[in-house]
């Protein structure tokens, strides 16, 4: 196993290496705004460069898409904001895997350049892991669908101006069939976003309510019924995000380059705590390694259930990494930290050098969001290693008719 990125000259790598250059001779990014060199880079093909042509892609191996990122940054290419992360990561896959041409073309250019920044509406207060028995129902009228539902624990919804909605529109359907996927818009008026406090004190997600909200059936992503299956495209996108975001960086970098600085910086090195900190470096570089390899394994498209893999380890791994930094700060841990109320625009999965009284706070909901870590073991149990599933008792019963509370 290589520590890098296998770049070996192929006709794919050859045509990246070429539109990047054409890129690059006719735009200076540190020049542009960073909507005009997102949208530049879109039309060049180099947004997602494994999406179709005319998409914002080249139709090549996903693998190349870190070829891109670091020629671009070497080039003086701003970072992208950090609100982007639903729209690049989650909402793109899933619109260019399953929306018509119509909903790709008006939907997936802002959505790159960051004129329309997305948040995922798909958890409610009585649907979490048990995301299909969700309750928001949708109804046909006309051409528009009338939405009326709770969507709770919605990232950056404050700062949104689209939303990934699944919605009931088939309660007499088994649970997983009769669900279906939209676009909303987040300014219509029936949509009403309320600020949620978390641990931390900042309130970096909201409750959403959608209260007669009249959604055009031209903004909805698949087929009517087949919003289950839009979804996984959705969660598979995002368990391998938040679980492989170590992956194309160095060698010791990242959360446990914190545990490292404040080890270092210790003038009574205890022995023990040098067992847990070169336990847990190994197991980052682990992580990071494994990482490389399922993204190099990948030929094309969306990630299957091998994502919960690293989920589960990033979110087990970050909380103890976090956990270790407080036991090594001592005292100097209990003080400042200020948990004034704010309003995040940031998606604090990792904290910059300094943060990690916050972190340890933040990391309790790694093994949360994006789904549970029992739900990843549940996971690999069933679709990894093929161990008996769960009894399911609602499974084939009409939604309606399932008991809840
Ligand atoms: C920081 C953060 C950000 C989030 N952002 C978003 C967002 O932007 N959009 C969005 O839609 N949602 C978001 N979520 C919600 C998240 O997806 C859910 O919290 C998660 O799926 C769990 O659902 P739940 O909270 O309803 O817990 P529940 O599903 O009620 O689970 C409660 C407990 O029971 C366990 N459990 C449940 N079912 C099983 C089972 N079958 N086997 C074993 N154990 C089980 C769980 O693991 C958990 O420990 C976010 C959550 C957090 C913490």
């Amino acid at each position: 196993m290589t520590d890098t990125l296998d770049t070996a000259v192929d006709p794919e790598t050859t045509e990246v290496e070429e539109a990047l250059e054409a890129f690059l001779a006719a735009i200076d990014p540190s020049a542009l705004s960073p909507v005009e060199y997102r949208g530049a880079r879109y039309d060049a093909g180099l947004a997602w460069v494994h999406f179709p042509e005319g998409f914002g892609g080249l139709g090549v191996r996903p693998k190349l898409q870190a070829v891109v990122e670091r020629r671009l940054r070497e080039a003086g290419a701003p970072p992208p904001a950090d609100t982007l992360f639903f729209g690049l990561a989650l909402a793109g896959p899933t619109v260019v895997t399953h929306g018509s041409d119509d909903v790709r073309h008006r939907l997936l250019r802002p959505m790159f350049t960051g004129e329309e920044v997305w948040c995922q509406l798909f958890s409610e207060p009585g649907a979490g892991s048990d995301l299909a028995g969700l309750s928001t129902r949708a109804v046909k009228d006309g051409d528009e669908w009338v939405v009326n539902g709770q969507k709770v624990w919605n990232t950056i919804a404050h700062l949104a101006d689209r939303g990934m909605l699944v919605t009931r529109t088939d309660p007499d359907q088994p649970k997983h069939k009769g669900l279906t996927y939209f676009a909303v818009d987040m300014h219509d008026p029936g949509v009403e976003v309320r600020p949620l406090r978390q641990i931390t004190g900042e309130a970096e997600f909201n409750e959403v309510y959608l209260t007669d909200v009249r959604v055009p059936d031209a903004d909805r992503i698949g087929d009517v019924g087949d919003g289950w299956r839009v979804s996984m495209t959705t969660l598979m996108n995002e368990r391998t995000t938040i679980g492989g975001g170590g992956g194309t960086r160095p060698r010791g970098s990242g959360p446990i380059a914190e545990a490292m600085r404040i080890w270092a910086a210790k003038s009574d090195k205890d022995p023990v705590e040098r067992d847990k900190l070169m336990k847990l470096w190994i197991e980052a570089e682990t992580l990071r390694l494994t990482t490389l390899r399922a993204s190099a394994a990948a030929r094309a498209g969306n990630p299957g259930p091998e994502g919960s893999v690293l989920k589960l380890r990033f979110a087990e791994m970050n909380k103890a990494i976090y956990e270790l930094c407080l036991d090594l700060l001592g005292p100097a841990a209990l003080v400042d930290y200020d948990y004034t109320m704010r309003r995040s625009d940031i998606i604090g999965l990792e904290g910059p050098p300094g943060a990690s009284r916050k972190m340890f706070l933040r990391s309790r909901a790694n093994s949360i969001e994006g789904g549970t870590s029992e739900i990843m073991r549940n996971i690999l149990g069933e679709r990894m290693l093929g161990l008996p599933g769960e009894p399911r008792t609602d499974k084939d019963q009409p939604w309606i008719d399932v008991p809840r509370n």
